[in-house]
This record gives C-alpha cells, structure tokens and sequence, in this order.
C-alpha cells in the first residue's frame, strides 16, 4: 500500500501536487516536513502539507528527498497559514513565508551558509597593511575576522566587511583562518549578565488578574483583556502567569510592540527569569540574518521555552505553548502593512484557540474591537483601575494655542505655561519629557506670500525639510531635493518652512534653558547604531534633563524621575483622513501621560493644542476611557464603522492613471454583483495618498458584517477578472492604516 503526501511548491503560488511517499520515508514524513520533488525536468523544494492514504492522481510521482529528519514546521503552524490566505485574501505562498521565515528555508538547503571562519594566527598591524596593498579585499577581510573576537558565520563576516565569500577562502589558503562547518547559537545578548529578580508580593486587582490568567492556563476559554492604566502593574502579572506556565511544563509567548522591545523591557523579562535565561529568545527586526535563524533554531528545537518578539514573532515554533500574551494589544504596528496583510493580535487569538492556550491582551487604551468583544462577553474583562501604590493619575492641563502669546520666532514652539513649567523641574533637579508626533527639522515648506506647498514628485505628499543637509525629502519613497531659497511658484523670497519638528524643538529648548542638558530621540536621530540604548541609559542615570522626542518614546518606558510630559502638538493626529483618528488621539495623549509621574513624585502632563474642545482631548485628560469609548462606539455604530462592521480596503494602482481607475470601476461592478445585500461597496475613488513611488492609486472600501463572506467574493471575482499587466491589487482585510 503506498501513501501519498500533498506538497506545497515554493514559489508557485498556489500550487499544491501529489507525491509518492518512498518506502524510506513513510516514516518520518509528516505534514511539515521540506521535501525536494521533480516537477517537469527539475527538482524543486517544497512543504508536505498533509499525508494522505489516496491520491486522485493517476501515477504520482515520486518524493526525491527530504530536508532534515523532522518536520520543520508544525502542523497547527501550518492551519495557521491556511487560514491567513483565506481571511486574509493571499496565495498560501505568502502566508507559508510568515511560518517558515526566509533565512531558515534557505540554511535548510544550503548548510554551507553556516561555514566559520576561525582565526588561525593574529595579524599585526604591519601585515595587515602589507597585506592591504597587495589584497585589499582580503585585508578588510581578515581585518573582519580579527574584529570579530571568535569564530563567525563567512556570510555574516563578508557582509560586514562589504566582500564575497571567496575572499575568506583565499585567506584559508594563504593560512590566516580555518573554514569548518558548525553550528554556534549568536545570542545577542552573550556578553549581558542579569541580576535574578523575584516575583513582587500583588495587590489585591493584580492577584484577581494572575489567578484568572493561571486558571486560563489549565483550561482556556475566552481570550482576556487586561485593561490596565500604565503603571497599574500589568508585566508584573505576565511575569507571574508566564512563570506558572513554565512550572506546568508549557511555554510562554510574548508579543511586543516594535517599539516596546526595548532593552528595557527585554531585561525585565530576563532578569526574572536569569535561572532559565538561555531559554528565553527574543526576535525583533534588527537581528542579523544568522541571530534569526538561531534563535528560531533554538525555539524550534525546544531550547527557549519563552519567547518575546514583535509583529512576527506570533509565529513562533513554540511547542507545547501556555500562554501567548499581547501587550499594547491596540498598536496598529501589530498590522502587517504588506502581504499577508494579517493583523498579530487576531492571528494570537486564532492560535491560542488552535493550541489550546491562554491568550492574554493587555492595554492601557484597549482597541474599539477588543473593547467592543468584552461588551458582547467574547472576551473576558480584567481591570486594574490603580496605580501600584496608589499613585495618582498625572494632572493633564490642555493649554489652549489659540490663546496663547505668539511671539515670532520659534518660543511660538512652546506656551509660556510649558516653559514656567520646564524651569520648575530644571530647579527641583527632576526630569522632563517634550513630545512631539513628528520627525525632520520642520515640516513643509510652504511660501508665506502665496501658500505653495513643496510636494513629491513621485508621491504627491508634502515635503520634509531636513536642515543639517538642506534638503527636502520625501519619507515615501525617499526623492530629495536641495530646499530651494526662493519660492518655486511666485518667486518670492519668503518661501519657509513651516510647523514643527524635533530638532527645531531640541534647538529652542537648548535656547531658553542654556544650562539644561537636553537630547533627542528620533527616527534620525537614533539611526546610529546603539545610540537609542545610550540615549535611554543616560536619561534613565540622570544625565538629561529634557528628552524631546516621537512616538518612540510614548510608551513603555518607565523613567521615575519625569515629572513633566509637554506635548507639544496634540492635534496632529486628529486631522488625518481616518475613521480612527479620534480614538488614535485618545491613546497617543493617554500613552505619552503615563510617562508622567512614575516614580514617589505626583506627574504633570501639559498638552498645547489648536482644539481644545475635541473629545478624544477632554475624556484623555479626565482619564476616562469608559467615557471615550463610549461616544466613539456610538459614533462607530451610527456611522456602520468597525467593529460594528467589518471593512476591507482594496488599492489599485498602475503608473498610468487611467488603468489604475478603470481596473477600480471594473472590480467594483462585478463585486456589486457578487456580494450579498447586506454588504456595502463605495465608488473607486483615489487614495488619500493619491500617487506613491511613481504609482497612481484608487481604492475601494468594502463593509459588511462577515469580513469571510466578503474575502470570499473577492478572492472570486478577483480570480476571474483580468488584469492589464501593470495594474496591482491589493486586498486589506480589517485595515488599520486608511492612507
Ligand atoms: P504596566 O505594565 O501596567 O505599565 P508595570 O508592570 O510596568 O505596569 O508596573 C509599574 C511599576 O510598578 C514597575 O516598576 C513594577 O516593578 C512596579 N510594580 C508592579 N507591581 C507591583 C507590586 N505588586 N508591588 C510593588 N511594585 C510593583
Ligand atoms: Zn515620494
């Protein structure tokens, strides 16, 4: 009797064909196993996604080889991806890359990749500069390996000295280094010890919350929200349940923010867990490409039993999980902004309910949906109303810019009340914080005599203007240009940038308060490697006194010191094109507030805005997300807006325009008739963003009360539509980003 295993191609799409099971194999193939099959006159690698004992094909083929002795990815990793291509409207292709990331795939095939280099002999100065004038390449290489401290991968060495791998075997040959295969784990962390820490005696809320979440391990039912405000204690209980968990024998996963992963946070979580520290593994964005695949080694082969990461770490190979926790649930980093376009915390739930574990979101600012699943009872609600120790709330005064004296010049930057403010905790020795949602020096150039703005070329959005290089760049696709002096319109000299970036905040500060020491944390800023860490470490020691910075520092961080929060533009985020513009403004001001006041001093938070009236302003400084949430849900109802429905945005774009909206008019036609009645379909229209990297986009929203019924439609009518060659569709299901 023979059996057969179904095999998804690679790069193929969608492409899935039978195969024999060689004798050899029957047994230890199983779904998940990589497998190497004839297709036509070639052999190509692929994913064993089911064994089966009948296959309607006439005389399948034969399975050439097969990848390693176990399956590389677990079958429930694999429901997983088969339910992000349909929900999520992608080939299986796609969502098969998320479970079996990149540089695994690759090290599967090729295990030369995992060649060290060992340094034989060091090389004196004088040799390597003799060695620089006959072989320069060979120089820097062998320069590399000495850097280095230890036996590094070839690839990871050759990138970093900008050669190919040939050059570390002329190096091999001329006797300077020794090529073996083997396999070291790069822990990114290596060089760090930590301190154990132990387990906090709870309050009364915390210990409700970790029995809840600890009876969850044993038997899960609901997913759990942990509506906590920032500073209520909300680590401390994923610390305990995550260490119940490992007592039990299961394995825990958390999943971060990209910007939380901190080493802030990343040493919480080691410190308490120091006796078991080579079991915890961290995967966030800036690993190399060797430190990802082992640490995705490790967690495969059952050595990291807690793992903490970002968006993509949901994935994780972790067997036997407990526990899967998502902090910041309401990030809307959590939504993957290219195919698949899956959203972390619903594929959390979607896999906690597959492996039978607890599932735990927690948030200051729950998400409407979350929040709207706890009213309906398909989540459960645990609440912390108070600060560990009882400390207050910060004291959040709105001061009103309209009002304000505006002086010319850049003090317009800040109200006399936030400067007052300032020189108060330079004189008490204490901390400050200014927020801004920003990044560039000052923001768009605009012509003061006739109002024209300078846009992108390629993608239409304003300019930024960056003053240490002059220039005006676009943070789309990157087009710069020299600022010009004079106004491209009307010639007038007058031409300025207008509003409001970090530097020039850093600059005015610098100003006003010649003896504070302030720094500067944004995207450009921290573009130096490690500089994000020193900049931390030094404001966490004391060594600043006024931190201006972006979303970066709204949250997660937890400084005792700072007193003082100042917001610099809190309407920024309320006038974006967005059905949630509102409730992003409630959690921006209440994030950047819990910076305020963490520690035995009682915080102040101070938000300069143009509109002081709007709700998302009023309810953030009352604190009173009950109240917020309240009104925006009503408004969400009223209006047919997530999560009272559910919504999915389609984009087409096409260098030509014309294409771009004809394909629009077409798909929306046929989807009318194709979708059922209780569904809704707008016009095609351009996006807000109507032309990026050259490309011009339509979109067309889609709302109605199963976002399945509608990836259905499409997914059909999208197989049948013909597309021109050079027109693009995109389907985003439960979209979070409308731009
Ligand atoms: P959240 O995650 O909700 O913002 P944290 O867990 O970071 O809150 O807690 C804020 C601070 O309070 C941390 O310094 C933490 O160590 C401390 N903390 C938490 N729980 C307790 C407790 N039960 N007793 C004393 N301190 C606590
Ligand atoms: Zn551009």
């Amino acid at each position: 009797m023979s059996r057969y295993a179904r095999v998804h191609l690679d790069r193929a799409g969608d492409r899935a064909l039978d195969y024999r099971i060689p004798e050899r194999f029957v047994e230890s193939l199983a779904a998940g196993s990589r497998v190497r099959v004839p297709l036509r006159t070639r052999l190509v690698l692929g994913t064993v996604v089911e064994v089966l004992e009948t296959s309607a094909v006439e005389s399948p083929r034969e399975i050439h080889e097969m990848i390693g002795t176990a399956p590389l990815i677990r079958p429930k990793l694999i429901e997983i991806a088969r339910w992000i291509s349909e929900y999520y409207c992608c080939p299986l292709e796609t969502a098969m890359a998320c479970v079996l990331p990149q540089v695994v795939r690759q090290a599967a095939v090729s295990p030369r990749r995992l060649n060290f280099a060992r340094l034989l002999r060091t090389a004196s100065a004088g040799e390597i500069e003799a060695l620089a004038r006959k072989a320069p390449r060979q120089a820097d290489a062998l320069q590399a390996v000495q850097d280095a401290g230890g036996p590094r991968p070839v690839a990871e060495l050759a990138e970093a000295a900008g050669v190919s791998d040939t050059v570390f075997r002329a190096l091999e040959r001329n006797g300077w280094i020794a090529i073996e295969s083997g396999e070291v784990a790069r822990d990114p962390f290596a060089n760090e010890t930590f301190l154990p820490t132990s387990d906090l005696v709870l309050n009364a809320e915390q210990s409700l919350a970790v029995e809840a979440i600890k009876e969850a391990i044993v038997a899960p039912s609901r997913p759990i929200l942990l509506f906590g405000v920032t500073g209520s204690g909300k680590t401390e209980i994923y610390l305990q349940a995550i260490r119940h968990a490992i007592a039990l024998g299961r394995t825990a996963l958390v999943l971060v923010p990209e910007i939380s992963l901190t080493p802030q946070t990343v040493e919480r979580f080691k410190a308490r867990f120091a006796g078991v520290q080579r079991e915890v593994a961290v995967l966030h964005s800036h690993l190399s490409g060797g430190e990802r695949y082992d640490e995705w080694r490790k967690i495969h082969s059952g050595g990291a039993r807690i793992v903490i990461g970002a968006r993509s770490a949901v994935f994780a190979p972790l067997d036997g999980l407990g526990i899967i926790i998502v902090d910041e649930e309401h990030e809307g980093t959590y939504k993957q902004e290219e195919a698949p376009r899956y959203h972390a915390r619903d594929v959390a739930v979607l896999r906690a309910q597959r492996e039978e574990c607890a599932v735990v979101l927690g948030s200051a600012t729950p998400s409407m949906e979350s929040w709207h699943n706890c009213r309906t009872g398909k989540y459960r609600l645990l609440r912390l109303s108070q600060r560990v120790d009882d400390r207050r709330m910060p004291v959040i005064r709105v001061l009103d810019m309209r009002k304000a004296p505006r002086p010319a010049g850049a003090e317009a930057i800040c109200a006399p009340a936030l400067l007052d403010a300032i020189q108060k905790r330079l004189a008490a020795g204490e901390q400050t914080i200014l927020f801004l949602n920003r990044r560039g020096f000052s923001t768009t150039m605009v012509c003061q005599a006739c109002g024209h703005v300078c846009r992108c070329p390629n993608c239409s959005v304003a300019l930024t203007y960056h003053r240490d290089a002059a220039q005006l760049a676009c943070h789309i696709c990157g087009h710069r240009e020299r600022a010009p002096k004079i106004c491209p319109a009307c010639k007038d000299p007058g031409v300025r940038h207008s509003g409001v970036g970090t530097q020039k905040v850093e600059d005015t500060v610098k100003r006003i308060f010649p003896k504070a020491r302030v720094a500067r944390m944004d995207a450009d800023a921290m573009a130096r490697k490690n500089a994000f860490h020193q900049t931390l470490q030094a404001f966490k020691e004391g060594a600043i006194d006024i931190l201006v910075g972006t979303q970066m520092i709204a949250k997660g961080l937890h400084f005792p010191n700072v007193t003082l929060v100042g917001i610099i533009n809190a309407d920024l985020s309320l006038h974006l094109p967005d059905f949630r513009a509102g409730e992003r403004t409630f959690q921006l001001l209440t994030q950047v507030a819990g910076r305020a006041g963490r520690g035995e001093v009682e915080g102040e938070v101070l938000v300069q805005t143009f509109t002081p009236f709007s709700a998302s302003i009023q309810f953030a400084r009352h604190h009173d997300f009950d109240g917020f949430s309240e009104q925006e849900l009503e408004f969400r109802e009223r209006f047919g807006f997530p999560p009272f429905t559910r919504m999915i945005l389609i984009t087409v774009r096409a260098q030509m325009l014309e294409r771009a909206e004809f394909t629009g008019q077409t798909l929306v036609r046929r989807l009318r008739e194709a979708i059922a009645g209780n569904s809704s379909i707008g016009d095609c229209v351009p996006a807000p963003l109507e032309k990026a990297r050259g490309y011009h986009r339509f979109q067309v929203t889609l709302r109605g009360a199963s976002a399945r019924s509608l990836s259905q439609a499409i997914q059909q009518t999208l197989a049948v539509l013909p597309l021109p060659e050079d027109v693009f569709v995109a389907v985003d299901v439960d979209p979070v980003n409308l731009l």
